[in-house]
């Protein structure tokens, strides 16, 4: 890139207009005094690999990739980190020195931070449920095994892709995958909604019996209001309850830190943009 001209990333979705990341990165930049330029931008479907090429090819430096393209980042990354080749899924595209297009997945590290560092949870040697067997969850298997909990349990309405999922990273931990039908009195430290849910108002099939008063919930959705997943971990006394808010800032620090190699402060970041979102 020439010494004057300002760095150029941007966010591919569709839809992608309530996209956070612009504000996100802007504030990174701003923290990090880095000068670039971070911009929205909607994929018409079926275009990802012509836009993404175009983009790189006019300067583009980087690509945060969302719904519901992460497939097909994948295929056009040149070259795959180990946890975006495993997660099947892609959500930051760099440009590297020698004109590659590298592929990662940072939404595992993001959701680990969030719960881990920022909340103060514990993963290791707990019991944990993961709801969902979707793009999301896929991406968070790896980095939720390095923790060493102590069972990961993945359950989903289409119960054959849960089962496909634990197989897919057995060597890696403990992981079963199955139905809801299956959650039959065994209790869970740590549940983590990986579904889309949520978004339509819905909660998942899940026996009160679940938690217990020492239990976590975490909802990967966010919004202004507790979400419904939160309002029922709440009613049926969890410990703690949060949603993914944390676990966007967090995966959009590590994306910025394959790109920028520093790393922003996230807890203000987070703090603003609950702000903004209003609620009550
Ligand atoms: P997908 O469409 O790939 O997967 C959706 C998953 O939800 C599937 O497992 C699906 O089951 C399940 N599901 C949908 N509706 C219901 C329902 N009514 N009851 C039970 N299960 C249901 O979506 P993603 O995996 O990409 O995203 C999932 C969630 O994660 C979204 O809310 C998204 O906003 C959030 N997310 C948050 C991020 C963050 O940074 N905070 C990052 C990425 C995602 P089935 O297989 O049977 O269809």
């Amino acid at each position: 890139m020439p010494m004057n001209e300002v760095a150029r990333y941007a966010v591919f979705g569709n839809p992608i207009r309530h996209s956070k990341s612009p504000q996100i990165h802007a504030e990174f930049a701003r923290q990090c005094e880095q000068s670039l330029q971070y911009r929205a931008v909607f994929v018409e479907m079926g275009l990802f690999s012509e836009t993404a090429r175009r983009f790189f090819e006019h300067g583009g430096q980087g690509i945060n990739v969302t719904v519901p393209f992460k497939r097909e980042a994948w295929e056009f990354a040149e070259v795959l980190s180990e946890r975006a080749r495993r997660a099947g899924a892609v959500n930051t595209l760099s440009l590297a020195a020698d004109g590659k297009i590298l592929g990662d997945n940072t939404d595992g590290i993001g959701l680990v931070r969030d719960m881990v560092a920022n909340l103060g949870w514990t993963i290791r040697d707990n019991c944990v449920l993961l709801l969902g067997a979707g793009g999301a969850a896929r991406g968070i298997v790896e980095l939720l095994l390095r923790e060493s909990p102590r069972c990961l349990q993945i359950v989903n309405r289409t119960s054959s892709r849960a089962e496909e999922l634990a197989t897919a990273f057995a060597d890696l931990g403990p992981v079963s995958g199955g139905a809801y039908e299956t959650l039959d009195g065994t209790r869970f430290d740590l549940v983590i909604n990986a579904t889309s849910a949520s978004l339509g108002g819905e909660l998942p099939p899940l026996p009160a019996s679940l938690l217990t008063e020492r239990s976590c919930c975490y909802d990967m959705m966010y919004a202004p209001e507790p979400t419904i997943f939160m309002r029922w971990a709440a009613q049926n006394t969890a410990w703690a309850v949060a949603d993914g808010l944390g676990m966007l800032v967090e995966q959009a620090a590590e994306s910025f830190y394959i790109w920028r190699g520093l790393r922003p402060q996230t807890g203000t970041v987070v703090a603003e943009l609950r702000a903004s979102m209003g609620g009550s």
